[in-house]
C-alpha cells in the first residue's frame, strides 16, 4: 500500500485517458481524428505547452453529458485510490465546456454524482475548485462565477489555471474579491513559467492561501523566506515539470533545496493522463531521481493533509495524519 496522501493540484480533465476518450467519443457520436487508442496515446507524447493545450482542449469535445463528468471522474478517483490518496481537491476549468455549449449544471452535478460517493466506493475525501482560464477575460471570469452561484455549495474554492505569462495576478482582483465574499477558498497558479513577482501578486491582490506550482520562488531568496513565514503550501508536480519543460530533468528539480529552505512542499500529478503519472507515480519519481529520504517523503505526505482544506473536519485530518506517521515503509 502506498504511502497515504492528499492530491492537490489535479485537473479533472487532465485524467482523461485515451481508452476513456474513446469510449464517450463513442457514445456520444464525437468523431476523434485518430484511428485507435494507440494513435491517440502517441499524441499523448507531444513536446511543448502548445501541443499538449490543443489535444487537451480538443479531447474535451467527448464530454457531452453529465455521466461523462461522473465517468471521468470516478476513473480518477479509482486510480488515486491505488496510489494511496485519501483527500482529493479537485479542479474543474468550467470555461472550456460553456465555450462548447453546456452548461454549468450537467459539468457541476456530473461531477458531484462521482464525488459525492467517493467516500464510500473509493474511500477518499473530496473537494471541488473551480479554476477560470488566466487566457481568457476578467469579465468572463466575473460570468462564470456568476454562472456556479447554483452550485456553490458543491464548490469550496476557485483557481487559476492555463498560460501564465502576460496574464498576471492582478487581471483578476475583482472575481477574486467577489469570491471571497461568496465565503469560496482561494488558490492560484503562479511561479511556474511565470516570474515570481506574480506568486507575491497573487498572495497580496488576490488572498491566496496556497499557491499552485510557485517552483520560481526559488529566485527570490526574500520571497521564499515570506513563504516561509507565512506557511504558504505550494503544490509540486514534478512530472508535470518535466514535461512541460518548467526544468531539464527531474534530477534538476528544486523540491531538496525547496524542503531544505523550510517551505511547505506538496506532490501531485496536475494533468496525470498526459503528464505521464498519478500522485504516487510522482512520489516514486522523485524518490528515485531526487534520493528523497523515507522521513522526505513522510513530511511531503505530512504537508499534502496540512495544506488541504480540511477546516472543516479536523477530526478526519488528524485521523489522516496519524495514517502518515503509522505508514511502514
Ligand atoms: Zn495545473
Amino acid at each position: 500500500m502506498p504511502l497515504p496522501k492528499a492530491e492537490l493540484h489535479l485537473h479533472i480533465e487532465g485524467t482523461l485517458e485515451p481508452d476513456l476518450a474513446f469510449e464517450l467519443a463513442a457514445r456520444n457520436g464525437v468523431k476523434l481524428p485518430y484511428a485507435d487508442t494507440d494513435e491517440l496515446r502517441e499524441a499523448y507524447r507531444f513536446e511543448d505547452l502548445q501541443s499538449f493545450l490543443d489535444l487537451y482542449y480538443e479531447l474535451m469535445a467527448v464530454l457531452r453529458t453529465e455521466r461523462d463528468f461522473e465517468d471521468l471522474a470516478d476513473a480518477y478517483l479509482a486510480r488515486a485510490a491505488t496510489q494511496g490518496v485519501r483527500h482529493a481537491e479537485i479542479f474543474f476549468d468550467p470555461q472550456a465546456h460553456l465555450a462548447r455549449g453546456l452548461d454549468m449544471g450537467t459539468v457541476v452535478e456530473g461531477l458531484w454524482r462521482a464525488l459525492g460517493r467517493s467516500e464510500e466506493n473509493h474511500g477518499i475525501s473530496t473537494k471541488l475548485i473551480m479554476c477560470f482560464l488566466r487566457d481568457e477575460s476578467a469579465d468572463s471570469a466575473l460570468e462564470t462565477l456568476d454562472a456556479a452561484r447554483p452550485y456553490l455549495d458543491r464548490i469550496t474554492g476557485i483557481g487559476l489555471d492555463s498560460a501564465e505569462v502576460g496574464h498576471p495576478p492582478v487581471k483578476f482582483r475583482e472575481v477574486y474579491e467577489a469570491a471571497a465574499a461568496l465565503g469560496l477558498r482561494r488558490v492560484a497558479h503562479a511561479g511556474e513559467e511565470g516570474p515570481p513577482e506574480y506568486i507575491a501578486e497573487a498572495l497580496d491582490l488576490l488572498g491566496v492561501e496556497r499557491v499552485d506550482h510557485g517552483l520560481r520562488c526559488m529566485e527570490d531568496p526574500a520571497l521564499v523566506e515570506r513563504l516561509v513565514r507565512e506557511r504558504i503550501p505550494l503544490t509540486l508536480c514534478p512530472l508535470s515539470n518535466v514535461r512541460l519543460r518548467a526544468v531539464d530533468t527531474l534530477a534538476d528539480h528544486p523540491l531538496p533545496a525547496m524542503l531544505d529552505a523550510g517551505l511547505l512542499c506538496t506532490v501531485n500529478s496536475d494533468d496525470p493522463a498526459y503528464f505521464g503519472g498519478y500522485a504516487e507515480d510522482n512520489f516514486r519519481a522523485v524518490r528515485e531521481s531526487l534520493g528523497l529520504t523515507e522521513e522526505r517523503l513522510r513530511e511531503l505526505a505530512r504537508n499534502s493533509f496540512l495544506a488541504s482544506f480540511l477546516e472543516d473536519d479536523e477530526e478526519r485530518r488528524a485521523r489522516y495524519l496519524a495514517e502518515v506517521d503509522a505508514y511502514a515503509f
